[in-house]
């Protein structure tokens, strides 16, 4: 067989290496996202003429598939390869959002918030419709997802929803894990104690939109008063309990607070944050609405990205500028993963809830706790693979795919490109993950 370069990688820019003073490159194959440095000499064979590499590194390069058959259908192997580990997900993903309400009235939110918590009805059916799940397929694990609006103001539900779930988890020998997205205002030393310790939360992301000065204006209550000081000093607290949990800080991006970015970081250090957090970066996108028109350009977006890594890294954080495979893009590919929301719809998509866009009823569920779902409907988004190997969208030429996944069926559909800010800043990324590999050496 003829090898070739793999369609799926990324190659850094040239970097020189202080002690040897060789130029040499960073490669990602992300087909098994794995990393390798070589040497330029290497890297030119590799990308030119695979054949004239000794054995040791063609063997090791097309173990990570950085070399491949050349009569090989790449994009077959990772679409086939995605829809096998969608066929035999052990994991069972339900999304509850126990309120329609959030105290926040954040301006590129595009939910539209009501006095509205899911009813006990409506959980009893919640619950019928989950053991029927289980009943179907034999799962080893469930991951249930607190969401919102906003979750903690629909406490009451959690606490009479949680143990329930667990127990319908249990009585099906399915382990049973919980996490919750919030905008951590509520989230006092109590409450979080109780999310871990008695409704089994291992991961909680809270959300900061910069210092006081941007998140102040942008994350303010509806009626308009102030929040960072809260929900920073309920961060510091969970991020300095000895909880056993993942706490993962959100900062949401667009043309209006990227310059509070840098002093938010050297704030979250200064309190001494970084054993216990990871901090990632999301552009602000379309909600179903036009909040993506105050975006940054996205290669803006893109470069300034690896500089707040950067200077995450050398505050002391641990960063991972290097994507894992991504074989399930998200909740929408999974054959059983639901949401339900709190009137009792059913979604596949965590985007489309209370969005006054998608009409009323939304357009968007895919039934309700008391029908069940409506056959069919979750093929819009669930056949995003299939529609790749169609090449309906560009992820079908992308070297990224295998990383990325496609990152978003619904906004495809919609007509926006989703692509992550890894389709621009990648190389630079490795460059990234050289230097943290460096300084932990
Ligand atoms: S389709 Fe998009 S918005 Fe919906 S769950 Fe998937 S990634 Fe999220
Ligand atoms: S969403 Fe964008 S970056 Fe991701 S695979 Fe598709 S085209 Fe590539």
């Amino acid at each position: 067989m003829g090898l070739r370069l793999s369609r799926y990688h990324v190659v850094s820019p040239l970097t020189m290496d202080g002690a040897t003073g060789r130029a040499r490159r960073v490669a990602f194959a992300t087909r098994s996202a794995e990393v390798r440095i070589l040497d330029e000499a290497a890297w030119q064979m590799v990308a030119g003429a695979p054949e004239s590499l000794p054995e040791s590194i063609v063997q090791d390069l097309v173990d990570i598939h950085l070399l491949v058959d050349d009569r090989e259908d790449e994009l077959g192997i990772v679409v086939q390869e995605n829809k096998k580990a969608i066929d035999s997900l052990g994991c069972l993903s339900l999304v509850v959002t126990p309120t329609a309400q959030c105290q926040l009235g954040c301006g590129y939110c595009g939910q539209e918030h009501s006095a509205r918590w899911l009813s006990s009805p409506h959980q009893d059916a919640f619950l019928r419709h989950v053991s029927r799940k289980l009943a179907k397929h034999s799962y080893n694990y469930m991951d249930v997802c607190w969401f919102g609006a906003e979750p903690l103001v629909g406490l009451r539900v959690i606490r009479e929803l949680s143990p329930r779930l667990r127990a319908a988890a249990e009585s099906h020998s399915c382990s049973f894990g919980a996490r919750i997205i919030t905008n951590g205002l509520a989230l006092n030393k109590r409450i979080a104690q109780e999310l871990v310790l008695e409704h089994g939360v291992v991961g909680i992301d809270i959300t900061l939109d910069g210092p006081p000065e941007y998140h102040d204006t942008r994350r303010g209550t509806k009626n308009g008063k102030p929040t960072f000081r809260r929900v920073f000093a309920n961060l510091v607290d969970l991020a300095q309990s000895d909880l056993d949990v993942t706490v993962k800080l959100r900062i949401n991006v667009d043309g209006s607070n990227w310059q509070g970015v840098s002093r938010l970081i050297r704030i979250l250090a200064d309190a001494g944050l970084q054993e216990k957090l990871v901090c990632y970066f999301a552009p602000i996108h379309s909600w179903g609405n036009e909040a993506h028109e105050t975006a940054l350009p996205a290669e803006r977006y893109a470069a300034l990205e690896v500089e707040w890594y950067a200077e995450l890294m050398l505050a002391g954080f641990k960063v991972g500028p290097v994507p894992s495979r991504t074989r399930i893009v998200c909740l929408a590919v999974q054959p059983e993963g639901v949401l339900v929301d709190a009137s009792g719809a059913l979604f596949n998509c965590t985007e489309a809830p209370y969005v006054p866009g998608y009409g009323e009823p939304n357009s968007m569920a895919i039934g309700d706790v008391v029908s069940g779902e409506i056959p069919g409907r979750r093929r819009e988004l669930a056949t995003f693979n299939d529609d790749i190997m169609e090449a309906k969208y560009n992820c079908a030429s992308c070297p990224m795919l295998p990383v990325c996944g496609g990152a978003c069926p619904k906004l495809w559909r919609e007509g926006i490109a989703p692509c992550p800010s890894t389709l621009h800043n990648m190389p630079q990324r490795l460059l990234l993950a050289l230097a943290a590999n460096r300084m932990t050496q």
